[in-house]
């Protein structure tokens, strides 16, 4: 049996965690000398050694691991993983038994129960991701439950943890039979091609899949769209499905062109129709500006961070002149789809940086929805900081 380290938590992380936080703080641990090899099982302790939960040490950007269990004698073993990923699949059963929807999350962290740890499916293969080098030394066990409890055609992997302090985003090949990439999955009847063996692009997030089905149901009709951050074009294809006039995908990622080429083919979409520009949002923004060029929805889902040459951009600084360059370029009664994935900050920010923009260019709008991850990527209510998307879909009146 393994052997498990006391941790000693201030009274403060004792309390939230009895509360139901999932998370160790960093600053919470009254002993951290106890800490040595990531992937050790803790058992923490209140300042006078009473039990508190178990868990794991795994060092991520805000923690420095996660409770797996709470109650004292459940041992942290195969069958504990087993439980909560079979707990986690048979919610999921609805994705399961959807033909229309073949790619999703089937197992989300800390909403799941075991925080550090994410599985997708896509159409039979499974994507694991592993977000710190503890949770990946406990892998044994989570290939065991997968080879136990589900047919897969291939697993493949994802770490998103630094190792010997480079971070490089790769997926690797790890059990099954090697797909034949790229393979096409199908949300809400539309087609996707996914690629589980490339780099860091699989080829589409699955956490916007909600937004996809709005813009092509509800926004696109007879619309001109300009997608920006646009990667492989996921949004525009929604929205030419969804009976867009046209669409324009500004991508500054050399690779976005080819990617976005293919996700309009598998659709039947004659891409030539369209517009893909590889190129700087900002420099877009201007030259849209120049041209008096205007788009009746405009799409904004930038990264946390981006760096080009020219600009540097942070969501949780720049987001409001974001959307003060997207007002400019949309029509009356355009609408304007803001999203971010930034965990920094909440939804009540969100709104305030998008409401700073109208403020400032004495604009009007309307916000028609607001949302944030959808079903399968579970999370708890009572900590909304771990339901990291913040969408809001807005229309400009003025
Ligand atoms: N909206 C996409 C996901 C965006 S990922 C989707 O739904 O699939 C972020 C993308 O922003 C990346 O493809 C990256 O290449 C791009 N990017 C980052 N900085 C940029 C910039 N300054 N101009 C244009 N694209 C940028």
């Amino acid at each position: 049996m393994t052997k498990i380290i006391e941790v000693q938590l201030n009274d403060q992380a004792v309390s939230e965690m009895k509360k139901g936080y999932p998370l160790i703080p960093k600053n919470g641990v009254l002993n951290p000398q106890a800490l040595k090899e990531e992937g050790s099982l803790l058992k923490l302790v209140d300042r006078n050694w009473r039990f508190v939960a178990k868990g794991y040490y795994g060092v991520q950007n805000k923690g420095i691991g996660w409770v797996l269990t709470r109650k004292e004698n459940e041992e942290i073993d195969f069958d504990l993983f087993k439980s909560k990923i079979a707990a986690a699949f048979k919610r999921r059963e609805a994705f399961y038994n959807d033909p229309n929807t073949t790619a999703f999350r089937v197992f989300n962290g800390e909403g799941d129960g075991i925080g550090g740890l994410t599985i997708d499916y896509y159409d039979g293969y499974y994507m694991v991701s592993w977000y710190s080098e503890g949770i990946y030394s406990l892998k044994h066990h989570i290939y065991n439950v997968l080879d136990k409890i589900v047919d897969y055609k291939a697993i493949y992997e994802k770490k998103r943890f630094a190792q010997k302090g480079q971070y490089i985003e790769q997926d690797d090949f790890v059990r099954g039979e090697e797909g034949d990439f790229p393979i096409i999955v199908k949300e809400n009847g539309m087609n996707y091609a996914v690629d589980l063996n490339d780099g860091a692009m699989t080829g589409i997030f699955l956490d916007q899949r909600d937004v996809r089905k709005a813009i092509r149901d509800h926004y696109a009709e007879g619309r001109t769209v300009l997608n920006t951050f646009s990667y492989t074009g996921a949004f525009s294809v929604a929205a030419s499905l969804g009976g867009a006039k046209k669409t324009v995908s500004v991508d500054l990622a050399s690779r976005s062109k080819s990617k976005t080429i293919e996700q309009f083919s598998v659709n039947a979409i004659d891409y030539e129709q369209q517009e893909i520009r590889v190129m700087d949002v900002f420099d877009y923004f201007r030259y849209a500006k120049r041209h008096e060029l205007k788009y009746g929805l405009v799409i904004l889902d930038p990264p946390s961070f981006a760096r080009s040459k020219k600009y540097t951009f942070s969501t949780a600084r720049n987001y409001p002149e974001l959307v003060k360059d997207a007002i400019a370029v949309t029509e009356k009664n355009g609408i304007i789809v803001a999203s971010t994935n930034n965990a920094s900050f909440g939804m009540k920010r969100f709104k305030s940086f998008i409401d700073k923009a109208f403020k400032e260019t004495k604009t009007k709008y309307k916000v028609l929805e607001e949302s944030s991850l959808p079903r399968d990527f579970r999370s708890n209510r009572n900590f909304p900081e771990f339901n990291y998307l913040k969408v809001v879909i807005l229309e400009k009146l003025n």
